[in-house]
């Protein structure tokens, strides 16, 4: 709920900021690692925006792979999931360096 609401208050400010007080759309950007569950903030989004500029906007979720570093192969590879194992090696030397990123990607306003 607070990270909607941190959202949310993004979308507010970059929406005054813009000198329009409605939001239509709301683009998100979401890795695959970063802990935060879509659907979960979906549900937050709509209770959040309740009232605010952002009543009633549409709200569309982009999943980000997750991307690490494998030790083993010394390549780049996608992760599924926070502790998945390398898809090419099986090996769990793994260092994440991306798809934890939670951010506003685009959004539309009246
Ligand atoms: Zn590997």
């Amino acid at each position: 709920m607070a990270l909607a609401e941190s959202v949310v208050q993004i979308v507010e400010s970059q929406a005054r900021a813009a000198g329009s007080d409605k939001v239509l759309a709301v683009r998100l950007e979401i890795g695959a690692l970063s802990h935060v569950e879509p659907a979960a903030l979906a549900f937050c989004f709509d209770a959040v925006t309740a009232g605010g500029l952002a009543a009633g906007a549409r709200l569309d979720i982009d999943r980000s792979p997750g991307r690490g570093w494998c030790h083993d192969c010394l390549a780049e590879v996608e992760i599924e999931a926070r502790g998945a194992p390398c898809p090419r090696c099986g090996g769990y030397k793994l260092q994440v360096s991306g798809g934890q990123e939670l951010r506003v990607k685009e959004m539309e306003v009246a």
